[in-house]
């Protein structure tokens, strides 16, 4: 695919395109081709998408949850239709390797309307009697929506926030990141041939400043619903914050992998590889600082590295690729700072720390770094405390339960984390002490969509996922009839 695609805005039902024509150029991050020009819409393109929501938000809240629940399913049926798009899609985009793209992005956003779907079926208000009155609780739409996503799980996550939004009977202006945009402009399509009602779903494409801030400020959203880094999320409750908008915020994370002493290192390795590198350690769940109990400090080290150096990073088209590119050249040029500052901080590199070698011609001018392993920086440096979001570990020693938990907990981050033992009881109890909103033990990113999803401390505001999803995407009402 090397020909640029030019990408449009979809508005009221229309493909148009920025009012100011400007445009943004979007990169492959594995070849650093040009690969398509998206909108670089402004507040004049956000004014149009909000005013088309309105327009369509009487009809669409109009609908039956299980109407509604419907056109949820049939969206997921022309989205699984198109699996084989999506993948490839998101890993020319993301530069991820193309059987993540199929076997977890294409896969969740089939998913997450089918979950949606279904949870609207099940769905029922509840009643609450008194002696002499009744109370009704009625879940009305909360109005337009405006949907804010990042680059690491495109479709994944813009489908967590579209299917709940539109099932309670909210209209959406979408806003995905300006350098993942064509699964965004794939699921417009979509709605388009599904028929949804012109306006119900619009999608504004461009950067946070021109498109993101004038979503979040504007007076007609009630209901914003923002993932991406916790320096945006605080602009974004400001700007929020003035107009009493509904918000949830899925920020950043800086997770903890904790190594007990009595973990079966071998049967449990594939697992805390893949805590650590899925998608190039750009999942906001990826286990970044690995604590090892010290008993099994170097036995552990040992293996990890052979792991990881055994891993297949390169051509992500190809099904045996395990980790592909960064996904922007700025990015790499971050991540590449703090393994620098990870040797002024007294670190020891003891694999990667750079571009892989002998990666084929074609990807020279990719966005690449091979996984990373950092031993010898104490728990409370800044490369252990603060967020990377790249193929980037540090490792570190432990004591004694109580010591791992105190180390687990000294970031400002309480996104998630992981526990791996043979004691299952001493891992849970464990869990109950680490500040984050979800502890996994013995796994990692383990997902049933009914559990709540959400950070504490900086990683966020409020919980999406299942009912916690439902309540969010709207307001709860109560009717109280008093009998005679
Ligand atoms: P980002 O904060 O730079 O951008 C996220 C989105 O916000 C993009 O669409 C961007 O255009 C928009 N934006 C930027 N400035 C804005 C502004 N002032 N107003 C409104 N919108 C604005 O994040 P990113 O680099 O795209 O994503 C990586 C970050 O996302 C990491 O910190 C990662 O941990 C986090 N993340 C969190 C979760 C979660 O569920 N907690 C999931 C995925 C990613």
């Amino acid at each position: 695919m090397s020909d640029v695609v030019e990408l449009s805005n979809f508005i009221a039902g229309q493909w148009q395109p920025p009012q100011c024509q400007h445009w943004i150029e979007n990169f492959s991050p594995a070849t650093g081709e040009h690969i398509a020009n998206i909108p670089c819409s402004s507040s004049e393109d956000i004014d149009l998408a909000v005013e088309a929501a309105l327009d369509a938000a009487e009809q669409w809240s109009q609908f039956s949850i299980n109407e509604r629940a419907d056109w949820l399913e049939k969206i997921a049926d022309e989205l699984e239709q198109r699996t084989d798009e999506i993948a490839q899609l998101e890993s020319l985009d993301t530069g991820k390797p193309i059987t993540l793209a199929r076997n977890v992005d294409a896969a969740r956003s089939v998913a997450n309307f089918r979950f949606f779907a279904n949870q609207g079926r099940e769905f029922e208000s509840e009643i609450f009697e008194m002696s002499d009155a009744t109370n009704r609780v009625l879940y009305k739409p909360v109005g337009v929506a405006g949907l804010i996503t990042p680059w690491n799980l495109p479709l994944y996550l813009l489908s967590w926030k579209v299917a709940p939004a539109l099932l309670m009977g909210n209209t959406i202006v979408a806003k995905p990141s300006e350098m993942t945009p064509m699964t965004a402009s794939l699921l417009a399509e979509v709605i388009e041939d599904v028929g949804l009602p012109r306006g119900v779903f619009n999608l504004v494409h461009g950067n946070g400043l021109d498109a993101g801030a004038p979503l979040t400020a504007h007076p007609d959203i009630n209901l914003i619903s923002f993932t991406g880094g916790t320096a945006t999320g605080r602009e974004v409750a400001k700007s929020a914050s003035s107009g009493f908008k509904k918000l949830s915020l899925e920020l950043g994370g800086k997770n903890a992998t904790i190594i007990r002493e009595d973990v079966d290192i071998e049967s449990m390795m594939p697992g805390i590889v893949r805590a650590s590198f899925l998608n190039q350690g750009q999942v906001c769940l990826c286990g970044s600082r690995i604590l090892i109990h010290e008993s099994i400090y170097d036995v552990f080290v040992e293996a990890f590295l052979n792991a990881v150096n055994d891993m297949i990073v390169g051509d992500p088209a190809d099904d045996e690729t395990e980790l592909g590119a960064l996904i922007s050249a700025a990015h790499r040029d971050k991540v590449m700072s703090y393994i620098d500052l990870a040797e002024e901080e007294g670190g020891d590199i003891l694999c990667g720390g750079g571009p892989p070698v002998g990666i084929p011609d074609a990807f020279a001018n990719g966005f690449w770094i091979s996984p990373t392993v950092i031993d010898g920086l104490t728990p409370d440096s800044r490369c252990a405390t603060e967020e990377i979001f790249g193929p980037v570990v540090t490792l570190h020693p432990f004591s004694d339960d109580g010591e791992a938990i105190e180390i687990a907990n000294m970031t400002d981050y309480g996104l998630a984390g992981s526990i791996w033992t043979q004691d299952v009881d001493a891992g849970s109890r464990m869990a109950e002490q680490i500040e984050s909103g979800m502890v996994w033990v013995n796994c990692w990113l383990h997902r049933d969509l009914r559990v709540p999803f959400g950070g504490v401390k900086h990683s966020g505001v409020g919980r999406e996922g299942g009912r916690w999803s439902l309540s969010f995407f709207s307001e709860a009402v109560n009717i109280c009839v008093k009998r005679e």
